[in-house]
């Protein structure tokens, strides 16, 4: 059985008052039964895993250079996010796909050097509008998730998969329930066609405009193991209403 995983990507929000502020209304009213995670921007990252220890707030980096520690300028290791106190990272997100022109297999490559670091990826695939209109979703998504499930089943089964439709993202336009389901249950036929294990243990999150209103609903879907959530994420009510529905 999975457990369910709500993850808060607070994307280049906030200053250090607002981290402590926000950390400090989420971490002692976390339901019970579901992970929780906020993956927080760099600069609050050492700050933010200083805030909880101890807790069961789990943390989270938006972001992972595919390169160990050395020359790369500007970049981030996965060593480094370990040693801040972070579990998890977000790679591949949409934003970062289309504003740094990251490719698939950078977003694998990213995933692996995350994995043999102790991190667990929350790999992000979508569509765009214009793909969901020509009926290109499932094929977008499964070119997406190609190079990573070719990282083996010994691999795959410790990720995380993040179901992001491109429209949906800050759009306040959510997926219908089936529309998520009929992707979800797509990702998971394609990890069980790596592994049995993958198929059961990998828990696939839908994001985009995920609200307490929305999450209900879609967390009540099998295959909808919780959500990766953006805006809501930076009010503390709306996040833990949201991690409740879970
Ligand atoms: P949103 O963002 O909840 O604001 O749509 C989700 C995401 O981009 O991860």
């Amino acid at each position: 059985m999975r457990s369910k995983l709500v993850a808060g990507n607070w994307k280049m929000h906030g200053r250090r008052d607002m981290a402590a502020d926000l950390l400090s209304a989420l971490a002692p009213h976390l339901p019970r039964g579901v992970d929780v995670a906020v993956c927080v921007p760099f600069p609050y990252l050492d700050q933010a895993g200083a805030a909880l220890v101890g807790s069961a707030l789990h943390l989270g980096a938006q972001d992972v250079s595919e390169c160990d520690d050395g020359a790369f300028t500007g970049e981030v290791s996965a060593g480094m996010l370990r040693d801040m106190g972070c579990r998890y990272v977000i790679v591949g997100h949409s934003e970062r796909r289309a504003r740094h022109g990251e490719s698939s297999q950078c977003v694998a490559d990213k995933a692996a050097t995350a994995l043999r670091n102790g991190l667990t990826p929350i790999v992000c695939v979508g569509e765009t509008k214009d793909e969901r209109l020509a009926g290109q979703t499932e094929s977008v998504v499964s070119e997406q998730l190609a190079p990573v499930l070719a990282l083996g089943a010994d691999r795959v089964e410790r990720l995380v998969i993040a179901y992001e439709p491109i429209w949906a993202i800050g759009t306040g336009l959510s997926a219908t329930v089936d529309e998520a389901i009929a992707v979800h249950s797509a990702i998971r036929g394609a990890l069980g066609r790596v592994s049995r294990a993958a198929a059961d243990r990998v828990q696939i999150l839908y994001g985009g405009s995920v609200k307490p209103e929305t999450a209900p609903a879609l967390f009540a879907a099998d295959d909808i193991d919780g959500g990766l959530v953006g805006g809501a994420a930076l009010d503390p009510e709306a996040f833990l209403a949201i991690c409740k529905a879970a």
